[in-house]
């Protein structure tokens, strides 16, 4: 497995395997790899590409000044053993420095999918995440990137950002990967204590609860009071159309139910689409 730390010295390799005739795929992450993550790497060996390139980067940017950008986990050794251990071919762990050079000026914008959920109560964030997946096509050169569902607006953020600018690979977004108790993996599960994590479980039983024909009011109102009543802290619960992102007044097939909650201290989303 090719190890880079230069983003610029990716770019030559990839281009390279690329011209070459190598079907290249790229799997975007922040590092402290778990399952979830693997399953993307899986995803990527299914779809038969040559090259399965890792990127671990927990980017500035997309961070709010109150979130967790310092303390997120981190694990550089544990990373490199999954990712050869999972058949990735090469990985970049590059830093902020190399990725945001002095002065680094321009940023993509996402003004429709991202004006609600995550988007409205993580100002910025996503304009840090269009900004870091954008150069990362540009480094990678794949013909393709996989995703995860877990992250349900991204992933059709992404899917807008590629269309709108004509980014020249596919996107592909592979299922959520749960605990056998359900919860889905999260790098963020390791902040919680054993009682939180008991807790999180109302996240994945609370989606699983929900089915078509129903009203979305009555089905909100009570998905809040079960996550309340099992000590969660309800930032949405909404129900909207899987393309659209738009609000629904009905459950029905296609439907994406959202879910984000603080559990504690920490912020935790989950997500079903019916
Ligand atoms: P992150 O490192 O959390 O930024 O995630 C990197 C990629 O892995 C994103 O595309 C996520 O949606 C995906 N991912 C994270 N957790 C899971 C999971 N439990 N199941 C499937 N994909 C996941």
């Amino acid at each position: 497995m090719k190890i880079f730390k230069d983003p610029l010295k990716l770019q030559k390799w990839a281009k390279a395997q690329s011209k070459a005739g190598q079907k290249i795929a790229l799997v975007p992450t922040m590092g402290y790899l778990h399952e979830g993550h693997l399953s993307l790497i899986e995803k990527a060996k299914a779809m038969k590409a040559d090259e399965i390139i890792v990127s671990v980067f927990v980017n500035p940017v997309q961070f709010g000044p109150n979130e967790d950008y310092e303390k997120y986990p981190r694990d550089e050794k544990a990373d490199l053993a999954k990712c050869k251990a999972a058949g990735a071919t090469a990985i970049l762990f590059p830093t902020p420095a190399n990725m945001y050079l002095d002065r680094h000026s321009v940023y993509v914008t996402e003004e429709d999918l991202s004006k609600g959920l995550c988007g409205a109560r993580r100002p910025g964030h996503f304009r840090g995440v269009c900004t870091v997946v954008a150069k990362l096509f540009n480094l990678a050169h794949a013909d393709f990137a996989v995703f995860g569902q877990k992250d349900y607006q991204q992933a059709q953020i992404i899917k807008r950002m590629v269309r709108d600018l004509n980014f020249d690979l596919k996107i592909v977004v592979a299922p959520i990967v749960r605990e056998p108790s359900g919860l889905a993996r999260s790098s963020r599960n390791t902040y919680l204590s054993a009682e939180e994590k008991d807790r999180a479980l109302a996240l994945s039983r609370s989606l699983k609860s929900v089915t078509v024909g129903k009203s979305v009011k009555s089905e909100q109102a009570r998905i809040v009071k079960a996550l309340e009543q099992s000590g969660l802290q309800v930032d949405y619960v909404e129900f909207v159309d899987g393309e659209t992102l738009d609000p629904v007044k009905k459950t029905a097939k296609g439907v994406c139910v959202l879910l984000a909650v603080f559990d504690g201290k920490t912020r935790l989303i989950d997500n079903r689409v019916l």
